[in-house]
């Protein structure tokens, strides 16, 4: 139960502090501080409900509520976006065919997009379609009959809330609602367990006209910052002394929209994981402190780079890469190399390389020789992915979309871009309302008639 202010009473109390001094200030604090409960009566009905507000998410409940079926998101922070918006990740990257990311693109401004604004675009899109969105919800726990997820209840300022709905989407990016309601899934490489590592992505303003950009390792190799010397081996040789991190090789810098201002994609934390909540508390801290290294080797040693300054750090870290849930089918290496189509697919034409941020040290591990040539990350042909992929085993009633869905380690590095999430949210969104509107279960559902929605 919350404690309702008086406000008259409160502004009174408050008012009185200067004279009452610390006693006073205890009286106005007792007032305004809530009753934290651990239930609420609050509950929501909803036909399609969509957990996680990132890329995936948000295309998932818009194309599910376009299709005219009643559809409610939650987000457990304050803004929609995912990692692009919490965590400061730009530019969106991987092509796509869909014209449902094209037209988002129209809106938002492209693959440079302004994270500031991005998410109020996203809301739009969301209120537009007449989807109910709910941010400050944090799933917790799965509501089953027998194997059929039939709601879940979330944390929130509030208490316990508890939705019910007749189909649920998981884009909560770590299938937050698939492990706890008892789905299979993997985590990290085959051979050890390691994942992407952890990093804080920040931006930074006074960036001279006549700077270089270099966003990838093959850039870094080929640009010039003097007669000898690369941005490689400048920054390798940087890591070498101790002057960075040890597991930052590369320092990736993007242009972005405004005179002077850069995104910089450097820090990592190697063998932690982003559900665990002690590891990502010693990330939070450790890449926080690696990004004003990094600054400082910027300013040093890259030319262009001596008067910048952190203009905006995210308000959380970045995280790669957690469960993949086990679905009916899963995508594989060879799928992406060969570009591999499918009859059931979702989403088409996916493109991004196998792009797989060295797990155990610095760099990128594809193709990784020695410590002063960093990876090179392997080429994709455009491939399908299949709706097999979106459709978890061994729960009814239950979607994934974004970067959880059933894929192999190498096969999520390159579709865990937000294009592509972008593209599977719309497809798994178009999936639920088919289902419910033709009332068969997801794996049933006429996919040709999801496709001319998807494609056409
Ligand atoms: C450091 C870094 C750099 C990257 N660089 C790029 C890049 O340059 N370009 C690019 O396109 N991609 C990049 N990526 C990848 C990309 O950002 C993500 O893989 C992509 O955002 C995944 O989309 P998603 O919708 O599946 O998940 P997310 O973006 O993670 O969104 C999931 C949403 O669900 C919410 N959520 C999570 N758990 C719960 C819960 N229990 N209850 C309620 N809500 C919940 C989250 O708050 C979030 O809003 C990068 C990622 C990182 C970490």
């Amino acid at each position: 139960m919350t404690l309702k202010i008086n406000r008259r009473r409160l502004l009174g109390t408050l008012a009185g502090t200067t004279a009452a001094g610390v006693l006073g200030v205890a009286t106005a604090q007792e007032q305004i501080l809530p009753t934290v409960s651990t239930s609420s009566n609050l509950s929501f009905e909803t036909e399609i409900l969509v957990c996680g507000g990132g890329p995936a998410g948000f295309a998932a409940a818009t194309n599910a509520a376009r299709l005219g079926r009643k559809t409610l998101i939650l987000e457990r922070y304050g803004r929609l976006g995912g990692m692009g918006i919490h965590a400061r990740v730009w530019p969106l990257m991987g092509g796509v065919n869909s014209p449902f990311v094209k037209e988002v693109h129209d809106r938002i401004g492209g693959n440079g997009f302004d994270p500031e604004r991005a998410d109020l675009h996203y809301a739009d899109f969301l209120q537009q379609a007449g989807a109910t969105i709910l941010l400050h919800a944090w799933v917790t726990e799965p509501i089953l009959e027998g194997n059929r997820i039939v709601g879940v209840k979330a944390i929130s300022k509030e208490g316990t809330i508890t939705i019910r709905a007749k189909l649920i989407i998981d884009a909560t990016g770590d299938a937050d609602v698939a492990a706890v309601v008892g789905v299979p899934y993997d985590m990290g490489r085959e051979s050890d367990g390691l994942v992407q590592p952890m990093s804080i992505m920040f931006a930074v303003e006074g960036v001279a006209d006549n700077a270089q950009y270099c966003g990838s390792e093959e850039a870094a190799r080929a640009t010039k910052i003097n007669a000898t010397e690369s941005w490689e081996t400048v920054t390798v040789a940087a890591q070498k002394r101790g002057e960075l991190p040890e597991t930052v090789g590369v320092v990736r810098t993007y242009k972005m929209g405004r005179r002077g201002k850069a995104c910089v994609n450097a820090t990592q934390i190697n063998c932690l994981f982003g559900t665990n909540i002690e590891d990502l508390t010693k990330a939070e801290l450790e890449c926080r402190r690696q990004a004003f290294q990094v600054v400082d080797f910027m300013k040093k040693h890259l030319p262009g780079y001596e008067n910048i300054y952190v203009s905006h750090m995210p308000a959380v870290i970045g995280v790669r890469e957690t469960r993949r849930i086990r679905g009916l089918e899963q995508l594989k290496r060879e799928d992406l190399i060969s570009g591999r189509k499918w009859d059931n697919a979702i989403v088409r034409e996916a493109r991004f390389s196998i792009d797989i941020h060295n797990p155990a040290g610095s760099g990128q591990a594809e193709n990784q020789t020695t410590a002063e040539v960093q990876g090179t990350a392997a080429k994709v042909k455009p491939y399908d992915i299949p709706v097999t992929c979106v459709i978890p085993q061994k729960v009814d009633g239950l979607l994934v979309a974004g970067r959880c869905i059933s894929g192999t380690h190498e096969a999520h590095s390159s579709y865990r871009v937000q294009n592509i999430c972008m593209a599977i949210g719309a497809g798994v969104g178009t999936v639920a309302a088919v289902a419910l509107n033709d009332n068969v279960a997801p794996v049933d559902v006429d996919v040709k008639k999801v496709q001319n929605i998807l494609f056409t």
